[in-house]
C-alpha cells in the first residue's frame, strides 16, 4: 500500500519463510507492529542472535553455537554410532524423537570431500557403526553404496533405518513413534 513501504517489506520478508502465505505473512506483521510491539522486538533480536550466533559443528556439520556442537562434546553420547543424514534440520527432528543416543554426520551434499569428512570422524571417534537416515530413494541407495564402498577398510557395520519410512517422504514429515520404530528396527544397509 502507497506510503507504507516498511510495514509492505515485512510482509513480503515474512512471505518470503516457507510455508508462509501472502495472507499469513499480512497477519504476522499487523502483529508485531500494531497487535504486540514488544513480541516483534523480541522475535527481531531471537533472528539476529540466532543468525550472528549459529554456526556448523566442525565435526559433524549440525547447527552448533561452538566449534564442536553439544552432541559431539558430549561425553555420555555413544560414539560408537554416526548416523549420517541429509541436512541438519534432520537432527533437530531426531533429537526431538529421543530415538537415537550416538552422534550425527550431516552429509548435506553429496562430494568427495564430505566423504572424507565422515571417514576422518569415523576413525576420530572410533565408531563401530554408520547409520543412514535418509529420505529412501534410488539416489540414497547410490549415495550408501559410495559411502560403504570408500569407507569399506574402516571395519564398520553398515545400517539404515527401517523401510517403515516411506519413499520419498522426508523426516520432518513423519511422527516421532515411526521415527522411532524405524531407528530400532534399522537393518544392514
Ligand atoms: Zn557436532
Amino acid at each position: 500500500m502507497k506510503g507504507l513501504e516498511r510495514f509492505d517489506a515485512l510482509v513480503e520478508a515474512f512471505s518470503a519463510l516457507p510455508g508462509v502465505g501472502k495472507k499469513s505473512a499480512m497477519r504476522f506483521a499487523y502483529f508485531v507492529t500494531m497487535s504486540d510491539s514488544f513480541a516483534g522486538m523480541r522475535l527481531a533480536s531471537a533472528i539476529d542472535d540466532a543468525i550472528r550466533l549459529t554456526v556448523r559443528c566442525k565435526q559433524c556439520g549440525g547447527l552448533s553455537e561452538h566449534e564442536l556442537c553439544e552432541i559431539c562434546s558430549d561425553q555420555n553420547r555413544n560414539s560408537d554410532t554416526i548416523c549420517v543424514v541429509e541436512n541438519a534440520k534432520d537432527i533437530l527432528i531426531l533429537e526431538q524423537s529421543g530415538a537415537y543416543e550416538g552422534l550425527y554426520f550431516v552429509l548435506n551434499e553429496m562430494s568427495e570431500q564430505a566423504v572424507s569428512k565422515l571417514a576422518d570422524m569415523a576413525s576420530v571417534i572410533g565408531a563401530k557403526e554408520v547409520i543412514f537416515a535418509f529420505t529412501p530413494g534410488l539416489s540414497a541407495d547410490a549415495i550408501m553404496f559410495y559411502i560403504e564402498d570408500r569407507l569399506s577398510n574402516l571395519g564398520l557395520k553398515f545400517s539404515k533405518i527401517a523401510q517403515g519410512v516411506p519413499t520419498g517422504v522426508s523426516l520432518e514429515n513423519i511422527d516421532t513413534l515411526s521415527l522411532l520404530k524405524a531407528m530400532q528396527d534399522r537393518m544392514k544397509a
